[in-house]
């Protein structure tokens, strides 16, 4: 089978590794519970910060956020290795920019995913994946951002959303940690 990752939010807890960034950064003590209401990706809004504000300080951290030690979900690592070592065939498809691509790549192995070079796709935009994806044929895809997900729910292809708060209202088979959905992938190709 052919298995498509998003990364960010999907394999890896990016956003609020993010959020205790910006805190330290800022010096603002906001609560996590601001964090889990977000109802949209973006996080500057917990900081007051406008979406001009917002997206130069994203840009800014870019380096620190993506390549230090932001940690994966529990389990995704080990649920991808299995995978891999059952011989399914293991796809990255990740909107992070192209010029992100080559480092990106060498973070995920460093982190211990599986990850052949041919099979890793990045720079595109959240409407262009559908093609990516469609390309690659997958059996399945795992992603977190609506804006994607809803360009993808076509016959064939099975779509899993990780749980987030800005997802909720989403009607497709979600998942909450990487050990629930262990269980479910177990279940449907056996
Ligand atoms: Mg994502």
């Amino acid at each position: 089978m052919k298995f498509g990752f998003d990364v960010d939010d999907t394999l890896i807890n990016l956003r609020e590794y993010a959020f205790h960034y910006y805190k330290k950064q800022l010096g603002q003590e906001v609560e996590i519970d601001v964090f889990h209401s977000l109802d949209r990706v973006e996080i500057h809004e917990a900081f007051g910060m406008t979406d001009k504000e917002g997206k130069e300080m994203w840009n800014q951290s870019l380096d620190y956020i993506y390549y230090t030690d932001c940690p994966a979900y529990p389990g995704a690592v080990e649920v991808l290795q299995q995978l891999d070592a059952e011989g399914h065939e293991i796809y990255y498809i990740t909107a992070r920019p192209a010029t992100h691509g080559e480092d990106t790549k060498a973070w995920l192995k460093k982190q211990g995913f599986p990850l052949r070079d041919d099979h890793f796709h990045c720079g595109m935009k959240d409407d262009e994946k559908v093609q990516v994806i469609e390309s690659l044929g997958l059996d399945y895809y795992f992603d977190d951002k609506p804006e994607v997900l809803q360009t993808l729910v076509h016959d064939g292809l099975n779509v899993f959303v990780k749980d987030q708060s800005y997802n909720r209202h989403l009607d497709l088979p979600r998942f909450h940690d990487w050990a629930q959905l262990h269980e479910l992938i177990k279940k449907e190709i056996e």
